[in-house]
């Protein structure tokens, strides 16, 4: 099957989260024959075997982790458990911020699953990472409370990025330029002017679409405002107002890359 995205989950910000009025569970992607599971939050191993087809943690590749908040880390560790059959057998890959492993840090990884895979690389900015076949980069650091990458797969079919959680700052679109999907972390549906909260709403989503064009924005992570405002109806008026497909991530959506970008 082609490449695929799975957003197991599309809840951001802890109210959405703690009250689960949509799942927080990972984004799990099918690229080149790789299994690659991002920012494994709350419920993400229970969801591998309630979503339909159900997916097995022993297949996972790779894990990349974007930053240590809690809505991105909290099964990080069971995941990677999963994924090396209890550490017994070594395997797959770990990409995460230094920060998230730091002594004296509270590091999200523990030491004895940071230890069961094959390989653990840190994130930086502007640095090219492997994952079998696939490449990707994560271009800059993000305006966010803790180290915070976004994500850059650049794939047959066309180039994919992932702005996750973030402020909004001009210098986004220049380094997230040329993708064809672009998957974008809408927590807020309006973040008033006086207060300085390091995500993106609405508006800063759309000065990014604006700016960079892809052919196809997904919003996901979305806080309780966002849920109040029905993120499809802003989907579709996001979609009016920019001439620009958008969509708006339901837990367990598929993206078929192949479908999208070649269809
Ligand atoms: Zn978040
Ligand atoms: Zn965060």
């Amino acid at each position: 099957m082609a490449d695929w995205i799975k957003f197991m989950g599309t809840a951001g910000a802890r109210f959405v989260v703690s009250k689960q009025l949509r799942s927080s569970a990972g984004t799990w992607c099918n690229m080149q024959g790789q299994n690659i599971l991002i920012d494994p939050g709350p419920g993400t191993l229970s969801r591998c075997f309630s979503v339909r087809p159900k997916l097995n943690p022993e297949h996972i590749d790779a894990i990349i982790l974007t930053h240590r908040h809690l809505d991105h880390s909290t099964d990080i560790n069971v995941m990677i458990e999963a994924m090396t059959r209890g550490t017994f057998e070594p395997r797959g890959a770990l990409f995460v911020p230094s920060d998230a492993i730091e002594a004296g840090n509270e590091p999200v990884v523990f030491r004895h699953t940071r230890n069961s895979m094959e390989r653990l690389e840190l994130l930086q900015i502007g640095k090219e990472f492997t994952i079998g076949p696939v490449r990707f980069t994560t271009p800059v650091l993000h305006r966010h409370p803790v180290e915070t990458y976004g994500l850059v797969f650049d794939l047959p079919e066309g180039r994919v990025s992932f702005i996750t959680d973030t402020a909004y700052f001009p210098e986004l679109i220049e380094h997230y330029r040329d993708s064809d999907i672009l998957i974008i972390n809408v927590v807020f549906y309006e973040i008033p002017a006086v207060r300085q909260i390091q995500h993106l709403d609405l508006s800063g989503a759309k000065k990014l679409v604006q700016g960079i064009r892809p052919r196809l924005m997904v919003m996901t992570h979305f806080g309780l405002n966002m849920l109040h405002h029905k993120p499809y109806l802003l989907a579709q008026q996001l979609a009016e107002e920019t001439g620009i497909p958008v969509k708006a991530a339901t837990d367990g959506m598929i993206l078929v890359l192949d479908e999208i970008l070649n269809g």
